[in-house]
């Protein structure tokens, strides 16, 4: 019997690994020191730290450490990347590529942009969400100066490719972002992969803790330069002013070091699960996968159930965490905009549901996922019936 509720709802957060917690809490008390302080002890413990975790995270997208800014999580590293993009090559362009499927914090982002003076190109996907290559060349005009475009999506788990956007951007001398906030960690992924110029990514979606993350940027070949949203001491190369959060960037550090030397077995692991899981709830009348099933994270499923709401399904299984959508757009009643932008109509958008597994998901879990699933499902639908 597995503890309940069951958690599978991995995209939208990790439980900080024991390891990582382990390493991160010295830095709250004994040494607690400030990176910026250069004049005592105190302060070299800290930036020491800083200074390992800069490595841990670099090694794990395979950047070089003084490529990589902190942040606060991935949607602060988006903000940086596309805003100061934006201001810091305004004399070149003022265009930018994205897809109708990325995270609300890159459309968000796009959307203010676009009241800036901005023009921003949302490019639909194909049915099983991958974006179409052609499409993305077309789309490119004189004025273009970004392509966004995110590594794995959060909904789906689908992976985008990478190196074929990399290749057109880089022919016409484009800066090349990624979202890679549900990739990294994941899959092996690096930075020189499609000349990758800005790279987003988060602690807290790989077994670190929340408020940590940070935003690659490339320094050569072709170097990027970003306009700072954060003015202040200088600190981060004076893109981004503040005191570092120390034990959240050391447990950041920590928990990419995990997963690097993790991700293999652990994907390996995750996509039995995962399988397992489908299987049995595709067993089901009326389920049907949504995404491309090649190009996929390990560990995320999303499955639509013909005829009944996905909320009201989940409100039935209150022992099964798992979610609708993305967690940052959960609270608004639309229907997910990454499912119907892959031509999934408003009804069954809104009756599918996301499984994300994680490292700490056990075959028993997805034994009895599968078993609430089904007997809720029964239920609502033998409702449905009589009523
Ligand atoms: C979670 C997520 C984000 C936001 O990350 P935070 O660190 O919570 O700000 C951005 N993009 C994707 C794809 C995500 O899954």
């Amino acid at each position: 019997m597995p503890k309940l509720p069951i958690y599978l709802d991995n995209n939208a957060t990790t439980p900080t690994d024991p390891r990582v917690l382990d390493v991160m809490l010295p830095y709250f008390t004994e040494k607690f020191g400030n990176a910026a302080s250069r004049h005592h002890a105190f302060g070299w413990t800290a930036e020491d730290a800083v200074d390992l975790a800069r490595e841990q995270a670099a090694s794990l997208i395979g950047a070089s450490p003084e490529e990589l800014i902190f942040t606060s999580g991935a949607t602060e590293s988006v903000n940086m990347a596309l805003k100061g993009v934006f201001e810091a090559y305004r004399s070149k362009g003022n265009h930018i590529i994205t897809l109708a499927t990325e995270h609300s914090c890159v459309l968000d982002t796009c959307r203010y942009i676009e009241r800036s003076g901005g023009k921003v190109t949302y490019l639909p996907v194909q049915p099983d969400g991958l974006l179409n290559i052609e499409m993305l060349r077309a789309a490119i005009t004189a004025e273009t100066i970004l392509i966004s475009v995110m590594y794995a999506n959060n909904e789906t788990g689908v992976i985008q490719p990478m190196e074929d956007i990399g290749r057109i951007a880089g022919e016409k001398s484009i800066i090349f972002h990624t979202d890679a906030t549900q990739g990294a960690g994941k899959i092996p992924l690096n930075v020189d992969t499609g000349g990758i110029g800005l790279l987003s990514f988060s602690a807290h979606k790989l077994y670190g803790p929340k408020g940590a993350g940070a935003l690659f940027v490339r320094r050569k070949n072709p170097r990027v330069r970003l306009t700072p949203l954060i003015e202040g001491g200088g600190h981060e190369k004076g893109l981004r002013s503040g005191t570092l959060n120390v034990p959240g960037i050391v447990g950041f550090g920590k928990a990419c070091e995990v997963c690097l030397t993790q991700m293999e077995k652990d994907g390996q692991k995750l996509s039995l699960l995962r399988d397992k899981l489908e299987s049995g709830l595709l067993e089901i009348p009326g389920t049907a996968l949504n995404g491309n099933t090649h190009n996929r994270l390990p560990h995320v499923s999303n499955i639509r159930f013909a005829g009944l709401k996905g909320d009201l399904l989940m409100s039935a299984m209150p022992d099964l965490a798992i979610s609708s959508g993305s967690a940052c757009t959960s609270a608004s009643p639309e229907p997910s905009h990454v499912l119907t932008a892959m031509g999934l109509s408003e009804e069954e958008a809104r009756s599918s549901l996301r499984f994300s597994l994680g490292r700490f998901t056990e075959e028993t879990d997805i034994d009895f996922a599968v078993n609430i699933c089904r007997n809720a499902i029964e239920s609502l639908r033998d409702s449905t019936k009589h009523s």
